[in-house]
């Protein structure tokens, strides 16, 4: 069995995990209720996206 040589540096294992970490949700306020939404994702509010009703609002 392939075994590595030598042990993995903390340098090492902590640049591997630098990209480990959770970036917080990005989000905006709706233009037509003001409610936050996601970034190219349709109002759960409201039901709109880019200025139109895609959805009847619940
Ligand atoms: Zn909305």
């Amino acid at each position: 069995m392939a075994v590595p040589k030598r042990k993995t540096t903390p340098s090492k294992r902590n640049m591997r995990r630098s990209h480990d970490s959770l970036k917080a949700e990005a989000f905006q306020e709706c233009p037509n209720c003001g409610e936050l939404k996601r970034p190219h994702h349709m109002c759960d509010a409201c039901g709109h996206y880019n200025g139109r009703e895609i959805l009847a609002a619940g």
